[in-house]
């Protein structure tokens, strides 16, 4: 299949100027007044071009004078997660994943209950003095605001999916209600548990073969072989429900009968060395695995959360033996790679990777420092955490070396400090968080570079998405209709030159847990400075100037990229609207 596609294929709502203009043009008929988050997130959709304007018109009808961010969720038209990562890269504030981060007792105490429920808030966590509040929608100043009133500490804001956020207010309330008015049932139900921790005990005395032990273990070898970050264990009514994180997502993958659940949380908690008399406070140990497991030597972090229907626990699974990708690796086109080996290997100048939080952004800087890390070369990082171990490459010192590598430019300073060594005979690499190439241009003129100094440093820019893959054992063909590709909004000449093509879907196997996907591909749009870019920054040209100028020069769009990887079997149409949206 034909991989390498013209690079000036567009799909409608991409195309330069239309549809993104304020007041949302292009929407048609005369919508119903809206707020301000309305507006924009109208704007961000538009401009991905994934929603047919007549549907986001109609949802905003629909949504009125209420929420048209959660109207659009409510009509299937966005997913929640989807929505908060667009909203937290508009407002440059961190995406939080709250099932990764969990909820601390102590944070969420911090603010009452039904304040959090009308703005739809959570503190999850209070670090270095401040309390880290997740916010569905950091557009409500007002709101947040309110949250500053209502605490001592200062706030650290971030952006969560305002489905978990009301997971998780859902959660306090019935635990609050679990510890307060029904402390009888939960006594009844402690000594029930209290009957099988003894039986638990013994087994850590040694019958290694009980088969608490062995499912614990089943669980723990499965979830490592299948490639997962997490493994979620929360008790239902009737059950433990085991859920994984692969690729991103959550999945379920088992439910234990309620009668074992008591062994297999205290087992657990014995295994992370936690305390298994206590089942009221949030706990947090980990588990060493002697031996490697599936091949992935792994460093296991549990916490325990009480709920009402009795601990429910996370354990978190970092591969401590994580070898960087390289380029190739990584999914990038050929041709492509070929331009990102000729930038890396430039004496000086700003390589800049962007997107949103969870795109790849640090694998592919290391992928790229693999391949220039030789001995010869000195390379420097300002990262924390290390994500990665690289041989040869030293991480702390900080000198005047060959490679700078700054994690990310997150304000005014390590801006400046990037661009500063970049024109000062360095070659910077570094991250940023803005959707896409054309935005990071204008994006470090906000921060207060020079217009001239952002064209001179910038040699290259980079955007990144992650889709998952189409499991290989079981993706079928399809061959859409005309119709069907420009429902999923192919532009008509693309729709109308694949008529007939073959393309591919999911379907589900026990390989890739019936979800259809196994692994993931990056999904990239590399543009490369030339003269014209470099004087539409110096006269702080609008990031769609930026866009149109790089495209004439054959710089492709995420969504084209995307379309190529699609047609190449490698992921679904339906999971390229989900990253890029
Ligand atoms: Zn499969």
């Amino acid at each position: 299949m034909d991989i390498e596609r013209p690079p000036n294929l567009r799909t409608p709502g991409t195309e330069p100027g239309s549809a993104t203009s304020p007041g949302g043009a292009g929407l048609g008929g005369t919508p119903p007044p809206i707020n301000a988050l309305a507006e924009l997130v109208a704007d961000l959709i538009s401009a991905t071009g994934l929603v047919p304007a007549d549907k986001l018109a109609m949802v905003r009808s629909a949504a009125g004078m209420g929420s048209f961010a959660h109207a659009l969720v409510e009509q299937n038209v966005a997913s929640s997660e989807g929505l908060a990562r667009t909203l937290a890269a508009r407002y440059q504030l961190p995406l939080v994943d709250l099932a990764l981060t969990g909820v601390t007792d102590e944070a969420s105490g911090e603010i009452a209950l039904h304040v959090l429920e009308r703005l739809v808030a959570m503190p999850y966590a209070i670090e270095d003095g401040t309390l880290r509040v997740a916010v569905a929608d950091p557009g409500n100043i007002q709101g947040i605001d309110e949250l500053r009133l209502a605490t001592r500490y200062p706030l650290d804001i971030g952006v969560a999916a305002r489905d978990d956020i009301l997971t998780e207010i859902r959660r306090l309330a019935r635990a609050s209600e679990a510890f307060g008015a029904r402390a009888a049932v939960q006594e009844e139900l402690e000594s029930l548990e209290e009957e099988e921790e003894a039986d638990d005990l013994e087994v850590e005395d040694g019958i290694s073969d009980a088969p608490l032990v062995r499912l614990v273990n089943s669980v723990i070898f499965q979830a490592a072989e299948d490639g997962a970050s997490d493994v979620h264990f929360e008790p239902q009514e009737d059950s433990l429900l085991v859920r994984f994180r692969i690729d991103g997502v959550l999945q379920e993958v088992q439910r234990i009968p309620k009668r074992m659940t008591p062994g297999v949380v205290t087992r657990l908690k014995v295994l992370a060395k936690l305390d298994i008399a206590e089942r009221r406070k949030p706990q947090d140990g980990r588990i060493s695995l002697n031996a490697a497991a599936a091949g992935r030597l792994l460093d296991v972090r549990v916490a325990t959360l009480p709920t009402v229907e009795g601990e429910s626990i996370v354990m978190r699974l970092l591969d401590k033996s994580k070898r960087a990708p390289t380029l190739q690796e990584l999914g990038m086109s050929d041709e492509m790679r070929a331009q990102l080996e000729i930038l890396i290997r430039k004496p000086t100048g700003a390589l800049l990777v962007c997107g949103p939080t969870g795109s790849g952004k640090s694998t592919t800087l290391y992928a790229g420092l693999t391949e220039i890390n030789r001995p010869e070369i000195n390379i420097i990082t300002v990262e924390d955490p290390v994500e990665y171990r690289l041989q040869g490459v030293n991480q702390v010192q900080i000198n005047t070396k060959d490679v700078v590598m700054v994690g990310e430019i997150r304000d005014g300073e390590t801006a400046k400090i990037s661009i500063e060594a970049a024109l000062t005979g360095h070659l910077v690499l570094s991250t940023l968080h803005t959707n896409d190439a054309p935005q990071a241009l204008t994006r470090l003129s906000e921060m207060g570079v020079e217009p001239f100094l952002v064209g001179a440093a910038v040699s290259a820019v980079l955007a990144q998405r992650l889709a998952r893959k189409l499991c290989t054992h079981c993706c079928e063909m399809y061959t859409p209709g005309v119709d069907e590709l420009l429902k999923a909004r192919v532009s008509p000449d693309i729709a109308a030159a694949s008529d007939g093509m073959v393309f591919y879907r999911k379907k589900g196997c026990p390989r890739c847990n019936q979800t259809g996907y196994k692994g993931r591909i990056g999904i990239y749009q590399l543009l490369t400075m030339s003269e014209q870019l470099e004087s539409l920054a110096v006269t702080k040209a609008s990031r769609e100037d930026i866009e149109r100028a790089a495209i004439g020069e054959g710089m492709r769009t995420l969504w084209d990229d995307g379309l190529a990887k699609v047609a190449a079997g490698l992921t679904s149409i339906e999971e390229l609207a989900r990253v890029s949206i």
